[in-house]
């Protein structure tokens, strides 16, 4: 699953890329991409011009110069292309926005995960998928006043509570991993046993982590690519994540491999113990 410095790659490729064109024609080829109306999807965005492209957490928002915004979650597999080329298009390509430069933006998802929505962008906040996201690391909103309650209040393990994207959002699993890896917290934890400082730490390497993985291009443990079609470096910089069985960076024992909540889980026996 692509994760916030993914998502965020793939927003500075499409704001080079599509920013200020203007959308003459949309086919959506798979009705389910769309939630909601899908007639009336492609008729408020098409003439529209694309003013911005934000992201918050993992949803990218594709804000259109009507007051409209289209907000895009790539779930496990969507990626977008932007090409000329008709030969980009194939059976995984779900929706199809041609723009007046010839070029189109064309959004491929093999799993068929992926959600589009339109939204008044006025009323993002609302929007159900918005307004339950926690604060997310790199914005103003990520303070220790904000994350150690938002954390504290569950008994469940320390993994299970930092994937809650309403605890806080735009951490995925392998970032997870790496943050509790730095932190030197076992993954089973229960959230309510950390002090202060562990909450300082997982504030402090989740800001790190997701400026080093905007920095390496994301990563490619999954089939990531982004909107240009480069692949990223990330997963040379992790320390747990897929790494089960080498030597710990810090200690050298073996990472080993577990499930927490149901995720595959990579830490150090040794240096991450439970509180
Ligand atoms: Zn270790």
């Amino acid at each position: 699953m692509p994760e916030m410095p993914e998502v965020e790659i793939v927003k500075r490729g499409l704001i080079s890329q599509i920013k200020g064109r203007k959308i003459t024609n949309v086919e959506v080829r798979y009705q389910n991409l769309i939630t909601g109306d899908v007639p009336q999807f492609i008729d408020i965005v098409t003439g529209t011009t694309i003013e911005d492209i934000g992201r918050r957490a993992k949803f990218l928002l594709i804000h259109l110069d009507n007051g409209y915004t289209i907000i895009s979650h790539l779930r496990m597999e969507g990626k977008y292309r932007v090409s000329a080329d008709p030969a980009m298009i194939d059976k995984h390509s779900h929706a199809i926005f041609t723009l007046d430069n010839g070029q189109k933006l064309i959004y491929n998802d093999v799993r068929k995960f992926g959600r589009m929505q339109l939204w008044k962008t006025a009323d993002l906040a609302n929007n159900k998928s918005i307004a339950k996201l926690g604060p997310e690391p790199l914005s103003d909103a990520f303070t220790f006043d904000a994350v150690k309650p938002r954390i504290m209040r569950h008994r469940k393990d320390i993994k299970t509570v930092l994937l809650d994207q309403s605890v806080m959002s735009g951490l995925g699993n392998i970032y997870v991993d790496e943050v509790l890896w730095n932190a030197k917290l076992h993954p089973e934890t229960p959230a309510n046993h950390l002090n202060d400082d562990d909450i300082r730490n997982i504030i402090k390497y989740s800001n790190e982590e997701m400026t080093m993985g905007i920095d390496a291009g994301g990563s490619t443990v999954r089939s990531y690519l982004d909107s240009t079609g480069h692949a990223g470096h990330m997963q040379d910089f992790l320390h747990a994540y897929d790494r089960e069985g080498t030597p710990c960076d810090r200690c050298g024992t073996e990472i080993e491999k577990i499930k927490v909540g149901g995720r595959g889980t990579h830490f150090c026996p040794h240096c991450q113990v439970v509180k």
